[in-house]
């Protein structure tokens, strides 16, 4: 069942708690804070649910309809549609929502084309997973997650002497019922607008915190959830004109508290196992199928960022300038990179697990590991061109609404190629871009999403053919012929 984005608004007006400092915000969809991103959202679902797109962002299954990236593909062909479906969806948010409902589910997915994995650590697991995935796909739910310990990846063996008193979340209690937990995990990105939140950790945990290891779903209204939201950047936009992107897109981030919050048995997936807690991700494609979309999206966002770059460098008047086209023509190529990369992917296919069709993991790590190595650069890149422009405009667009000031705006802060209204916009998104709170958020947002750089790129480590490669320099090693030894 697709839903529309009128019954996604109502869902989110089911009592969650959600925190902006010690204001408790009542509902989430009439906040100013959070107001237009959960129209945004609605968008979205308006957007999958339109009839005319079926075919786009769909597939049918035993009679039922569910959204693409739900599906479990067999083929190129599937892992082809479902990229697509994302890309279009990436594409509504220009890429700056990074845990769209697009994301988590495909972490789901992927343990969907696995479950064995957490029967055997405890039958029933497996079921209680895909259980899960049908209900999750049966109601088009948003999922958000968060599998970060408060205190990140800090283990005894880095910290030898330090006396563990971070409050992650733990299972307290377990009954017949199922566990209670307590505690609070680092960041729940997109929590604020979500159904449901995954919680599990995508690091391992030792042995002697295996009561952290808990990974299960649970309602973001259930009693004794909290969430506390980082500063949201759309208070600071009263006109879109300002900041357009934190206007529409913040997609939020905030601390998951669980105060005593009971999860049943039926939404859990894995106990006290510390280890596995984070290798069912990377023994299923779970990892994979979800950081596909975030390779996807980031396209989506250099797409973007590219097109800002060249708008204004016209506006400037500096866009014929050879020096200039070079810079233009180095972002051009990095966009087609990630493009490449991208669609590499599913020419690369990996037929994994049994019967299933998987992205090419190792590409998929790869660009996952060249996107959080660029970011910064293609920001710079961009902040580079602009020049003091984004400082020259008014603080506000409001100056149309003044008939003293309205005049003087639109004839001095024209220029030869833009009229004032059209430059105020655009060099106030390219501040979105590189300078305002909102580019700052997503600095750290592409360097950390999914784990620091020594998690990304153990990442390739892990999956590299390393006995290929040895293979390559042994047989050329093999070859060389020593004085002496080899004319005997
Ligand atoms: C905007 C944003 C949104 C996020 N959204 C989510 C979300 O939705 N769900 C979720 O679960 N998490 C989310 N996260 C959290 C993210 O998973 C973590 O930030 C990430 O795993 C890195 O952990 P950390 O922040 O503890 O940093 P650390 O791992 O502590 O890294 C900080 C720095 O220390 C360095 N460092 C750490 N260990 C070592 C070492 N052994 N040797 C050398 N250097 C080291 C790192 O390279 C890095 O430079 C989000 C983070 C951000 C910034």
């Amino acid at each position: 069942m697709l839903v529309s984005g009128q019954k996604k608004l109502e869902r989110m007006r089911d009592g969650r708690t959600v925190y902006i400092g010690a204001e408790r915000v009542d509902d989430v969809t009439a906040h100013p804070a959070f107001r237009e991103g959960a129209r945004t959202v609605a968008g979205l679902y308006d957007l999958k649910a339109d009839p005319a797109k079926q075919d786009l962002f769909s597939f049918e299954e035993d009679g039922d309809r569910y959204s693409l990236y739900w599906l479990r593909c067999r083929s190129r062909d599937d892992l082809l549609r479902r990229m697509r479906a994302m890309k279009a969806i990436a594409d509504v948010t220009y890429g700056f929502v990074g845990r769209s409902p697009d994301q988590v589910s495909g972490l789901v997915t992927g343990l969907a084309m696995n479950p064995g994995q957490l029967e055997r650590l405890r039958p029933g697991f497996g079921r209680n997973l895909l259980n899960y995935y049908d209900y999750a796909r049966k109601n088009d739910l948003y999922l958000s997650f968060a599998v970060t310990p408060a205190s990140g990846r800090k283990s005894a063996d880095l910290f030898p002497n330090q006396q563990r008193e971070d409050p992650n979340l733990r299972v307290v209690a377990e009954d017949d019922a199922g566990v209670t937990v307590s505690g609070m995990k680092m960041m729940a990105t997109s929590a604020v607008y979500a159904d449901e939140i995954l919680i599990g950790n995508l690091t391992p945990i030792e042995d002697a915190y295996k009561s952290e290891a808990i990974t299960a779903a649970l309602p973001l209204n259930a009693p004794g959830v909290s969430l506390w939201s980082r500063q949201p950047y759309a208070l600071a936009a009263r006109h879109e004109a300002d900041y357009p992107l934190s206007f529409r897109f913040d997609e939020t981030d905030s601390v998951l508290v669980c105060d005593r919050v009971k999860i049943p048995w039926e939404r859990v997936f894995l106990h006290n196992e510390g280890a596995m807690s984070r290798r069912i991700y990377i023994e299923s494609p779970a990892n994979c199928y979800q950081n596909h979309q975030s390779n996807i999206r980031f396209w989506s966002k250099l797409g973007l960022i590219v097109g800002v770059a060249s708008r204004v460098c016209q506006a400037n008047g500096t866009d014929k300038i050879p020096a200039v086209r070079e810079v233009l023509g180095r972002m051009a190529a990095w966009e087609a990179t990630i493009g490449g990369l991208v669609q590499g992917q599913i020419e690369a296919w990996e037929n994994w697990p049994d019967g299933y069709a998987t992205p090419n993991r190792r590409i998929m790590y790869a660009a996952l590991n060249w996107c959080q190595e660029h970011h910064t650069e293609i920001i710079d890149t961009l902040r580079t061109l602009l020049g003091a422009y984004p400082m020259v405009m008014p603080a506000s667009i409001d100056v149309m609404q003044d008939d003293a000031l309205r005049g003087r705006f639109e004839s001095w802060w024209k220029t030869a190629s833009i009229e004032a209204v059209d430059r105020h916009k655009l060099y106030k998104l390219a501040w979105d871009l590189v300078g305002s709170e909102f580019a700052g958020r997503h600095m750290l947002y592409e360097k950390f999403y999914a784990g620091n750089s020594l998690i990304v790129r153990n990442q390739s480590d892990r999956e590299a053919p390393w006995q290929h490669f040895h293979d390559t320099v042994d047989g050329l090693l093999a070859r060389i012929a020593i004085p002496g030894l080899s004319e005997k």
